[in-house]
């Protein structure tokens, strides 16, 4: 029997969310605070996050225990599958395994309701009665509108004004959840009255919303700010992908060559791979390789400059060390809207730096050819995001049918695509093209780092 899907039973889930920060041979930079310069500590982000989330941010421990009530909510999608790309590798004639672990059948359709929900849980501990965020395309939105709906606890999305009115569906999804969602800049908050008063048709970008969702988070009663990817509570968050993906490849007989996901700010990769790089680390896998995708016209690990950096656009939160295009980069409006953001997690940056995972950066056109022949042999429409995984595991497989070598491939597949039928159209009819990076615009960028030291 050609076994297609290695299925976990839900006594299987992990219990416990790996944290790779004392694994880690050199420790991570600091974060500094951008007044002093001075590394900041939990007090320092108590106005913005529940301290139990503050601790997971720095914590020296190596397993943290998932909370019962995390589990329950985990249990209506996870542990989600693990499939063996059959019909992809007969098409491609390839000797290579692919295998790809589908984040797809959450509520909102991606891996971000693995942090969404714990984020909730621990605010609700807290006795947080509201949230604020921000969104861009709406997937982050939509997975924290699930997650406090379960919770009972209110949110407020500021969604980027031109995606609030090109791509409906995901607000009306929010809305159904009980979010409360506006287009950002909006009248509701200082920053947004005031980019308003200057450019009253200005389009957004998720820069000025995070700006929104801060101010809204430090001056509301009994309300948080909650962020998406990027910080280290996420990635730890999304380790359970990592980890039953560990237990299906087992159940599959193989350990792979080659991992493979796409990366935005970096949390349904590096909760995909952080537990695999602990056996590199520890020398048990040292030929692994470990491969972060990103768009050509983002390239923020392959062409950014590393060094410290604000995490948004108006700059107000700490500093970063971090591989980042600069903080006032706008990048070109690639469909890929979930990587679309100028700096990357700290601790893929960390990683990338010392060798253990590596980058490489696709166009956009290149990246639906792959989901489209993804789509006719497995089934699955995936995310825009996605198919730049799934680009690169193609090529991959493709090196293996020159070399006859066969190696196992894993994809982190992040999510389906079924809000993204206009990019879809867009390709098949073949109006979709490439952005050129964007040189002289992330010059520019770069000159705007703030100074450090
Ligand atoms: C948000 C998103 C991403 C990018 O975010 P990361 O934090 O890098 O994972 C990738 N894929 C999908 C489907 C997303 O929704």
């Amino acid at each position: 029997m050609d076994q297609t899907k290695f299925i976990l039973n839900e006594k299987d889930m992990p219990t416990a969310w790996y944290n790779i920060l004392p694994d880690l041979p050199e420790p991570l930079p600091a974060v500094l605070h951008p007044g002093t310069g001075k590394p900041i500590g939990p007090d320092d982000m108590a106005p913005l996050f529940p301290m139990d989330i503050i601790m997971q941010e720095f914590s020296p421990q190596q397993y943290i225990d998932i909370p019962e009530e995390v589990q329950n909510v985990y249990r209506l999608w996870r542990p989600t599958m693990l499939y063996r790309a059959r019909r992809l590798e007969k098409a491609l004639d390839t000797p290579a395994r692919i295998f790809y672990k589908y984040e797809g059948t959450s509520p909102a359709g991606s891996h971000k309701p693995n942090t969404a929900v714990a984020q909730a849980y621990y605010n609700k501990k807290a006795g947080i009665k509201r949230l604020a965020t921000e969104t861009g395309a709406g997937q982050w939105g939509s997975s924290l509108a699930f997650a406090c709906a379960l919770f009972g606890i209110e949110l407020k999305v500021y969604m980027v004004k031109v995606s609030y009115q090109q791509k409906p569906y995901r607000r009306i999804m929010m809305e159904t959840w009980g979010a409360k969602c506006v287009p950002s800049p909006s009248q509701d908050t200082n920053a947004g009255r005031g980019i308003l008063a200057k450019d009253p048709d200005s389009s957004g970008s998720l820069g000025i919303a995070i700006s929104e969702a801060i101010e809204d988070a430090v001056t509301s009663k009994d309300t948080k700010y909650s962020i998406g990817s990027v910080a280290n509570h996420v990635l730890l968050h999304q380790t359970v992908i990592g980890q039953e993906s560990m237990k299906q490849m087992e159940m599959a007989g193989f350990y792979p060559d080659i991992i493979v996901g796409c990366v935005g700010g970096g949390s349904n990769f590096g909760g995909m791979f952080l537990p695999f790089v602990k056996d590199k680390i520890k020398g048990k896998r040292k030929d692994l390789r470990i491969i972060c995708v990103e768009p050509a016209s983002c390239p923020s690990l392959t062409k950014g400059a590393y060094c410290y950096d604000f995490g948004d656009t108006a700059g107000m939160t700490p500093l970063f060390k971090m591989h980042t295009l600069g903080h006032t980069f706008m990048p070109p409006p690639v469909h890929a809207g979930g990587l679309r953001y100028h700096g990357m997690a700290p601790i893929i940056c960390h990683l990338y730096q010392m060798g253990l995972v590596e980058a490489r950066a696709v166009p956009q056109v290149a990246t639906f050819e792959a989901g489209i022949t993804f789509a006719r042999t497995e089934g699955f429409v995936s995310a825009p995001e996605t198919n730049h995984a799934i680009r690169v595991a193609i090529d991959e497989a493709l090196k293996c049918r020159e070399t006859g070598q066969a190696k196992t491939i894993l994809i982190a597949h992040s999510g389906h695509g079924h809000f993204d039928m206009a990019a879809y159209d867009q390709y098949l009819s073949g109006q979709l093209t490439d952005y050129e990076y964007p040189e002289e615009k992330v010059k520019e960028a770069l000159a705007g780092l703030p100074k450090v030291g």
